[in-house]
């Protein structure tokens, strides 16, 4: 450790905390990044790869409470939710479907487009550094519709990336036959996102620049953080597996699991974990493109440098409930009507991640107001990959008290 250095201590070691400690890295603070997992193996490890500026359409939205009913009792629907699970999650639904308001929902999506809108200029010097530059790939993102007029049914998604100046493309089914012709011929209508990007392995991506980080002079530390020693207004020290460790500035982003660390630093927050799945199917790639969202199914088919991946799907059953794979096989079964000529042979892998949701689909990122020298930056839910290097640089800006990438004042804590 170097004592007259500027010192700054991460919990987690996902995309946030990563790419958090890689700006602060470059702002010149010395990092330590505190993890009992390797970096990138929670719920940034198995996503869907997509690294998307457009996005901009929170999850809770108007006119989908109708649709919830159809979804929980369809066997194969987007949401489950586990009934002995549904008196701990009430008071989240009730902040989400308050959310899901015009006017709130026109609000949440300014400031989604405002932390995602710059995600490859964040991405592209970290990824160039660490010498991953092939990870990130510019391909757009699709949404293809069994039904003839499917885009008509997101009229109001599809505005507001318009008025956010995303460019928006419907196409007509044999366009989206030209674009990716193995998909199946049932998809009848589509809407392409041509500025939207993809990740091939995310899981990889976090890795690298934790990698990097490390040779930049940074360290990992594999171990898990219980609690913080705070004196005098300030944190002091962790308390983890491997006994105190001693903290100069503090960033927790330890994603699904930052509620408990947050309410331990005097700032209770509803984060709740909306569990999802996927299904790889390994060494099969079909010569699908691009990222493709089957929007009635809602799930997306991602080809990954592995094979092609199916992630998707909501399930509310908290932190320690054990997965239910079934839900991964019902992915499968999906993915294999959308690509027809997938491989029947190759070996499945099966995966469950804990999203970090916040009713209001916006992250936290911002100061303790408990603590002058702790901030947070977590509850990314669906986005976590697309914001992870703004975040990043937004973290680093709060902290070495420079001028914001962002405006942080949506995504402060204390706005419930
Ligand atoms: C099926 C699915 C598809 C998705 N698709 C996309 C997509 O296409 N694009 C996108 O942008 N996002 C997507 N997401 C969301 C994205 O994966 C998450 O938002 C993101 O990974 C969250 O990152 P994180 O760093 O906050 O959390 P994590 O990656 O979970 O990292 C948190 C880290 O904190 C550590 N930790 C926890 N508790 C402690 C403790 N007490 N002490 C020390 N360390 C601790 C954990 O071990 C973990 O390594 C998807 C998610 C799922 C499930």
């Amino acid at each position: 450790m170097n004592p007259g250095k500027r010192r700054a201590t991460v919990i987690g070691a996902g995309i946030i905390g990563v790419c958090s400690a890689s700006y602060l890295q470059r702002e010149g603070f010395e990092v330590e990044i505190v993890d009992p997992e390797p970096p990138g193996t929670m719920c940034s490890h198995g996503n869907a790869g997509g690294i998307c500026p457009g996005s901009c359409i929170p999850i809770a939205g108007p006119g989908m409470l109708k649709k919830v009913p159809g979804w929980l009792t369809d066997p194969e629907g987007p949401l489950h939710i586990r009934l002995s699970y549904l008196p701990r999650l009430l008071p989240w639904l009730v902040r989400f479907l308050r959310a899901g308001r015009v006017e709130e929902v026109r609000r949440i999506s300014a400031h989604m487009r405002a932390l995602h809108r710059m995600t490859f200029d964040y991405y592209e010097p970290l990824l160039r550094d660490a010498g991953c530059p092939d990870l990130l790939e510019k391909r757009g993102q699709l949404f293809v519709y069994e039904s003839a007029n499917g885009p008509d049914g997101d009229s109001f998604s599809l505005g507001l990336r318009r008025e956010a100046g995303v460019a928006v493309e419907v196409l007509s089914q044999s366009e989206l036959r030209q674009l990716e012709p193995s998909l199946a011929p049932f998809f009848q209508s589509a809407v392409f996102l041509p500025e939207q990007g993809q990740c091939k392995n995310p899981g990889r991506l976090v890795a690298t620049l934790a990698e990097a980080v490390q040779r930049n002079g940074g360290t990992v530390r594999r171990t898990r953080v219980h609690g913080v020693r705070t004196e005098g207004g300030k944190a002091v020290a962790l308390a983890t597996d491997q006994g105190e460790v001693p903290v100069d500035r503090l960033v927790v982003a330890a994603g699904a699991w930052s509620g408990t660390l947050a309410r331990k630093l005097g700032s209770p927050v509803p984060l709740e974990t909306e569990r999802g799945y996927h299904a790889m199917v390994m060494g099969s790639f079909t010569g699908l493109r691009v990222q493709t969202m089957w929007a009635e199914r809602k799930f997306v088919a991602a080809p990954m440098e592995e094979g092609i991946r199916f992630a998707g799907t909501v399930e509310f059953a908290g932190l320690a409930a054990p997965p239910d794979m079934r839900r991964a096989d019902v992915l499968l079964r999906l993915g294999r009507r959308m690509l027809p000529a997938l491989g029947q042979d190759e070996p499945i892998v099966r995966w469950m991640g804990h999203r970090p949701s916040l009713p209001d689909s916006l992250p936290v990122i911002g100061p303790s107001p408990r603590f002058g020298n702790v901030w947070f930056a977590f509850g990314h839910g669906h986005t976590g990959l697309i914001g992870g290097s703004v975040t990043g640089r937004l973290v680093a800006d709060l902290i070495a008290g420079t001028s914001c990438v962002v405006d942080p004042a949506p995504y402060r804590i204390d706005r419930f």
